[in-house]
């Protein structure tokens, strides 16, 4: 069976589709209160183009792959685009990353057409902060969303939260303890600079070690290996039943486990969440590419993987490093 590595003899296996850059919600680290303006219909992949370049990437070697956006149930019929994707021979494992809003009408009909699990994001259980965080979301639709997941079968399910000093890092213990009694993974996801909402800062950002100190509160960290986690590290507090997970994009433990390549959703493929470069699939693509050449691009999107980034030096200083390289696009245009 092939596999793909990179020149860090990295094996990338997984692929994170941004299906649309749409969203309904505007958090405050990821957008700009306006929003980013969307790309047209015209320009975003069609469902047949992305199942087309996900059956050549996994004749290459990807085994995992993830929906994400901007929101991705914001798109419509995405249960078609889960029912052909799951039948791809070589994809394993089908997941999606939702703010959950739409997730109670859609979990069941997701979880029928195929998908294996769902990450929902959540960065408060306090429905007023929630409010503000996301600029007016409902924590209550979130809540029967994550509720509606579970009884689907998508399990288990995920909650990614961003703490943020002064701003929602008060309820980590909260977020943590609720492995202690459910199945859960509760992952925390180091706030990265993103866009150019100015909303990062190195007041706001926390980092893994020191959100690790405040969960211990909670009962010694024990690692736990799960299978291919990529990036994350996970740990079970005790003998909770759910585990807690970090993602540590800044500090450290990232670059070296990285086995991922993102799609955005007007067809580029881009080797790195903080790389400013790009290979155009779609431009192939539309102008009737055969299959050898995506896989020709798919390979050299690999090969342009580099080795590391250096993020972690420049977060005691507002950096030119951030998500999306010196372009600074926000994380819903790459696919976060
Ligand atoms: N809309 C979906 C959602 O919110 O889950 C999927 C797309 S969103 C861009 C994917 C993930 O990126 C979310 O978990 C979100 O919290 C995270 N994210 C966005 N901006 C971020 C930032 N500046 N720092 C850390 N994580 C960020
Ligand atoms: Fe939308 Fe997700 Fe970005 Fe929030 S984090 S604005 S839900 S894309």
């Amino acid at each position: 069976m092939s596999e793909l590595r990179d020149d860090f003899d990295r094996r990338i296996d997984y692929l994170r589709l941004s299906i649309t850059d749409r969203c309904n919600l505007r958090c405050v680290y990821c957008m700009p209160p306006e929003g980013v303006v969307p790309s047209t219909h015209k320009e975003i992949l069609r469902y047949e183009e992305i199942i087309r370049i996900v059956g050549i990437a996994a004749g290459l070697g990807v085994r995992k792959v993830r929906l994400t956006g901007g929101e991705p149930l914001t798109r419509k019929n995405v249960s078609f685009l889960v029912a052909s994707l799951k039948k791809i021979p070589g994809i394993r494992d089908l997941s999606m990353t939702t703010n959950g809003t739409l997730l109670e009408r859609h979990a069941q009909e997701l979880a029928d057409a195929g998908l294996d699990r769902v990450n929902v994001s959540v960065d408060s259980f306090d429905p007023g902060r929630y409010r503000q965080i996301t600029r007016g979301g409902s924590l209550d639709a979130v809540m029967r969303g994550i509720a509606a997941a579970g009884k689907a079968g998508l399990r288990p399910v995920k909650i990614n939260m961003v703490p943020m000093r002064g701003v929602n890092d008060d309820e980590a213990l909260e977020f943590a303890g609720l492995t202690l009694s459910s199945d859960l993974h509760v992952r925390f996801i180091e706030f990265m600079p993103s866009g150019d909402n100015g909303y990062w800062s190195p007041e706001r950002y926390i980092s893994t070690e020191e959100l690790k100190k405040i969960i211990a509160a909670l009962g010694p960290l024990v690692p736990v290996r799960i299978r291919k986690n990529g990036p994350s590290r996970y740990f079970r507090i005790g003998g909770a039943k759910g585990v807690v997970g970090f993602i540590s994009a800044i500090t450290h433990h990232f670059c070296s486990a990285c086995n991922r390549l993102r799609l955005t959703a007007d067809g580029k493929l881009r080797p790195c969440l903080f790389s400013e470069t790009e290979i155009d699939l779609k431009a192939a693509l539309r102008s009737g590419g055969p299959d050898d050449e995506i896989a020709r691009l798919i390979r050299l999107a690999i090969k342009a993987k580099p080795e590391g980034h250096a993020m972690g030096d420049t977060v005691s200083r507002r950096g030119p490093l951030a998500v999306g390289g010196g372009k600074k696009r926000p994380m819903a245009k790459i696919g976060g």
